[in-house]
């Protein structure tokens, strides 16, 4: 792949917490190619986490950005559209349930916490698309990827809840796609092996997933965040070009074993 290959492109990057994200190799990874990039960060909390990383950067606009907040959400895309008037490429990285929701059998998902998860992991990307699709045709057409876990068709122990938000989001990159689809949008989810980050240490018992990747997956090995990232900027870039509504796996290979 050219390093140059989304010179001048204009991406928001959505799930930036900290130097382990997912969504920051991206980040990384896309400002290498010269992208333009916008930054967002959940709460003031992490604001400062995400403002340090962006000086990596060149010209880095930080925002912030609750996915939850239909109002921050707004006024992120008003600021996008008064500062360049046009996007190309969104990284939606975010992604959250409740402890409860985590370390309780499934069957015990409260309401509360079965909204909450779907809200910021899955309806975060039609709200966002909705709203990116616009500056997107402005540009002539755009490309959306969002991240993913086969925790989404198979059961890990303590996923839980989030791999049925990682089903409605896997679902909503194929009817975003189908309909994004004639404006040239294409919209794509890495499904990446377990990586050990903020989000992850949520997860019991982590570490023996990771050890089971190791075991099974036929490279032997887990993934890191940079060949997650590589794949994600296959798709934003324009060698993904004719790909929409994919689940690209990246995960050693450890999806295609029975056992
Ligand atoms: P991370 O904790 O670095 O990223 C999760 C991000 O979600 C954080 O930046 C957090 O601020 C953001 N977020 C949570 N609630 C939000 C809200 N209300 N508004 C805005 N942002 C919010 O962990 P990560 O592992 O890099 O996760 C990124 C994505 O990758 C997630 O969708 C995760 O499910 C997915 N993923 C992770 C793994 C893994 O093993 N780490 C594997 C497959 C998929």
């Amino acid at each position: 792949m050219s390093v140059s290959s989304l010179a001048g492109s204009v991406g928001l990057v959505i799930g930036v917490a900290n130097k382990r994200s997912i969504a920051w190799a991206i980040a990384r990874g896309a400002g290498a190619r010269q992208a333009r990039l916008v930054l967002t960060y959940q709460n003031d909390r992490l604001a400062e986490n995400v403002r340090e990383l962006a000086g990596q950067l060149t010209e880095p606009v930080v925002l912030p950005c609750d996915v939850t907040d239909d109002d921050q959400i707004d006024a992120l895309f008003a600021a996008i559209d008064e500062r360049f008037g046009r996007l190309d490429f969104l990284v939606h990285g975010a992604a959250y349930a409740d402890q409860d929701s985590l370390k309780r059998p499934y069957v015990e998902t409260t309401r509360e916490g079965f909204l909450k998860a779907l809200d910021i992991s899955a309806y975060s990307l039609v709200a966002l698309a909705r709203r990116a699709a616009p500056l997107m045709e402005k540009a002539g057409g755009g490309s959306i990827v969002t991240l993913s876990y086969l925790g989404s068709q198979r059961v890990f122990p303590n996923y839980n809840v989030m791999g049925v938000a990682k089903a409605a989001l896997e679902c909503s990159v194929r009817y975003l796609a189908s309909e994004l689809g004639p404006s040239n949008i294409r919209v794509n989810a890495v499904s990446a092996g377990p990586i050990k980050t903020l989000a992850a240490s949520g997860i019991a018992g982590f570490s023996s997933i990771l050890q089971t990747y190791r075991d099974r997956a036929p490279l032997r090995r887990t993934v890191d965040t940079d060949e997650v990232a590589d794949a994600a900027l296959f798709l934003l870039g324009p060698e993904g070009r004719a790909v929409t509504g994919e689940v690209l796996l990246v995960d050693g290979g450890y999806h295609i074993m029975g056992l």
